[in-house]
C-alpha cells in the first residue's frame, strides 16, 4: 500500500491519485510506493497551516502547553527507535549504526531541546524605560505564521525534525517536503506528531518532486517562512521563489570543509578522525571534513596513515552492525562521484587510493550503488577540491605554516564545517578563529548537538539551525512602545508638528 500525504489532520492521496517508487539503494529492490503530491496538493497543504495559524488553538496555547505535545513527539518516536531506524537505513542506504546512534536519537533530541525553548525563552522582553520617559519600551518574539520545510536525502529523519520542531515549538505551522528519494521516514515523524496531538493543520506533509510541490511550498503568497536544506543551486532557487512576496528565508547549503592537521597533532587520532570526518556516510554529509590540510612537517607518514587505514573499512548490508559503509543513496549518486574522480585524473591529482566501485561486496548487494573510499592529493584550486563531490571522496593538500593552512581553508566559496588536530589547545583555537566557517571542532568531527547551533558562512547558507539560535530564527519581533502617562506627556506632539491636533 502507498503511502500518503499529510493534510489538516488527514490521512489522503494525491490529488491527482499518482505515486512514485521508492527503493533500497542497497539492492535495488523497490520498498514502496509513495503519494507524488502536485502544486494542488501543496496548495491544500498551505491552506490548512494557514488555517491552523489564523484560527486554530496552536499559536494561541502557551509555551509549556506546546513544549508538553513536542515531549510527547519524542517519546512515540523513541518508543519506536528500532523499527524508525531499519526505515531509515533500508531507504536511504545509511547504515542501522548511523540511524540508530544518531539520526533516531538526534531527532528525539531535537524535539526535546525545542520543547525546552517553547518553555523557557522568553516571549516578552521588558526594555525598560525609553529615552522618552514615561514611555516604556517591550520587545515581543512572535511566530511568523506559516513556514515550508524542505529537506534532502542524507540525513531525512534528522532533518525534518530540525525543520519541524522549531517551527512548531515557536507556534508556527508547517508544511514538511521530504526529499523524493527519502520519504519513509518522514512518514513516520508526521505519524507521531499525530498520535501525540498535535492540532489539524499544525504539521503538514507532503511526498512529490521538489521542482513542482517543491516549488510551491518556496512561492505560494500564504507561506511567511522557508527553510531549506540541500544543495546550493537549488537554495539559490528557492531565495527567488520567495522574493516575490519577501518570505524570510533561511538555508543550509552545501560544503567543502577543511581538516587541518597540524605537526603537533597526535597522529593516530588525527588519522582516525580525518577518516571520519570524511567517510561517514559515504561523505555525504554537507559539513564533511572533504579537504585534508596536512603540515608539510608530518606530510609523508599522516599520509600513509590514511591510506592504509582507509582499506579497512568494512563494506556491506547497511542493516548489518558490522557496517562501517553501505551504498550510496542512489546509482545516480554514484554516477556522479565517477564523474568527479574522472575529473580529478584529468586535473592532474594524484589518486592514493580507491577510485572504483568496489567488486568484493557480499552477494545479494547492487554494486552500483556502492564506492571505494578515495583519497587524491590534490591542490586547492582543483575543481575536486573547490565543488562539493558529496561521495567518499577526499582530498589530502599539504601546507607550510599555520596561516597558510588558514588561507587555503578559506579559499572557498563554502564555510559550514571544519576541524583542526593540534595538541596545543590555544594554537588550535587560533586557527579555528581564522577560519570562515560556522563550526569547527577542535580535535573531534561531526558532532552536532541539538542545543548548539549549526549553520553556514558565505555559500553554505543563511542564519542557524538548533539551540536558542535556531529557535529564534522561527519568531520575528515587535517592539511595542507604550505611553505609561495616559497624556501627551511632552512628545507625542513631536517637535516636528505645530501642536495644533
Ligand atoms: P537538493 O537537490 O538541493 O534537494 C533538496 C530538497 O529540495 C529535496 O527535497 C528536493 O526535492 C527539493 N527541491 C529540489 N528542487 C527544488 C525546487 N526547484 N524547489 C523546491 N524544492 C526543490 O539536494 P539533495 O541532492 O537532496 O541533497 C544534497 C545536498 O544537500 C548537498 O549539496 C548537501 O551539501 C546539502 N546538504 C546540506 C545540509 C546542511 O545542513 N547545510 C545538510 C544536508 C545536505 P526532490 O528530492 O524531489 O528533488
Ligand atoms: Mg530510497
Amino acid at each position: 500500500m502507498a503511502t500518503q500525504l499529510y493534510i489538516n489532520g488527514e490521512w489522503v492521496d494525491a490529488k491527482s491519485g499518482e505515486t512514485f517508487p521508492t527503493f533500497a539503494p542497497s539492492t535495488g529492490e523497490q520498498i514502496d510506493d509513495v503519494a507524488k503530491a502536485g502544486r494542488e496538493d501543496a496548495q491544500a497543504a498551505i491552506q490548512a497551516a494557514r488555517t491552523a495559524f489564523d484560527e486554530g488553538p496552536w499559536p494561541r496555547m502557551s509555551g509549556k502547553e506546546r513544549a508538553e505535545k513536542l515531549r510527547a513527539v519524542a517519546e512515540i518516536i523513541n518508543s519506536r527507535s528500532a523499527e524508525i531506524s531499519e526505515i531509515e537505513a533500508r531507504d536511504s542506504g545509511g547504515t542501522i549504526r548511523k540511524a540508530m546512534f544518531a539520526d533516531v536519537p538526534g531527532a528525539v533530541g531535537t524535539f526535546n531541546t525545542f520543547a525546552d525553548c517553547a518553555e523557557n525563552e522568553p516571549d516578552v522582553i521588558d526594555r525598560g524605560e525609553s529615552p522618552f520617559p514615561p514611555a516604556k519600551s517591550t520587545v515581543r518574539r512572535e511566530p511568523f505564521g506559516v513556514c515550508s520545510g524542505i529537506v534532502p536525502w542524507n540525513f531525512p529523519f534528522i532533518m525534518a525534525s530540525w525543520k519541524v520542531g522549531p517551527a512548531i515549538a515557536a507556534g508556527n505551522c508547517v508544511t514538511l517536503k521530504p526529499a523524493s528519494f527519502t520519504s519513509l521516514s518522514a512518514v513516520e515523524m508526521v505519524k507521531a506528531c499525530d498520535e501525540a496531538g498535535i492540532p489539524p493543520g499544525v504539521v503538514n506533509l507532503i511526498t512529490g518532486p521538489g521542482g513542482s510541490a517543491g516549488e510551491e511550498l518556496a512561492q505560494h503568497p500564504s507561506v511567511d517562512k522557508v527553510a531549506f536544506t540541500g544543495s546550493t543551486e537549488v537554495g539559490r532557487r528557492i531565495m527567488q521563489l520567495a522574493s516575490g512576496t519577501v518570505k524570510k528565508v533561511t538555508l543550509e547549503l552545501g560544503g567543502k570543509s577543511a581538516n587541518i592537521v597540524l605537526d603537533d597533532a597526535d597522529l593516530d587520532l588525527a588519522a582516525a578522525g580525518v577518516l571520519w570526518g570524511t567517510f561517514f556516510h559515504n561523505g555525504q554529509v554537507c559539513e564533511s571534513g572533504t579537504r585534508a590540510l596536512v603540515s608539510r612537517k608530518i606530510y609523508d607518514e599522516f599520509v600513509g596513515m590514511l591510506v592504509e587505514r582507509a582499506g579497512k573499512f568494512v563494506y556491506g548490508d547497511p542493516l548489518d552492525m558490522g557496517t562501517d559503509l553501505g551504498p550510496l543513496v542512489a546509482p545516480s549518486q554514484v554516477d556522479t562521484v565517477e564523474r568527479y574522480v574522472k575529473l580529478g585524473l584529468d586535473e592532474g591529482a594524484k589518486l592514493l587510493c580507491g577510485g572504483e566501485r568496489p567488486s568484493d561486496l557480499p552477494a545479494g548487494l547492487d554494486q552500483s550503488a556502492f564506492f571505494q573510499p578515495t583519497i587524491f592529493e590534490a591542490d586547492n584550486s582543483m575543481k575536486i577540491a573547490q565543488e562539493e563531490i558529496f561521495g567518499p571522496v577526499l582530498c589530502v593538500i599539504p601546507f607550510d605554516s599555520d596561516d597558510d593552512a588558514v588561507k587555503i581553508a578559506n579559499d572557498s566559496i563554502y564555510g559550514l564545517g571544519g576541524g583542526v588536530w593540534s595538541t596545543n589547545s590555544e594554537r588550535a583555537n587560533a586557527v579555528a578563529a581564522g577560519m570562515r566557517t560556522g563550526t569547527v571542532w577542535i580535535n573531534d568531527y561531526h558532532m552536532i548537538t541539538p542545543t548548539q547551533p549549526f549553520g553556514g558562512y558565505k555559500q553554505s547558507g543563511i542564519g542557524r539551525e538548533l539551540g536558542d539560535y535556531g529557535y529564534n530564527e522561527y519568531r520575528q519581533i515587535k517592539h511595542v512602545w507604550e505611553n505609561t502617562a495616559g497624556d501627551r506627556g511632552g512628545y507625542l506632539h513631536f517637535a516636528a508638528l505645530s501642536g495644533n491636533i
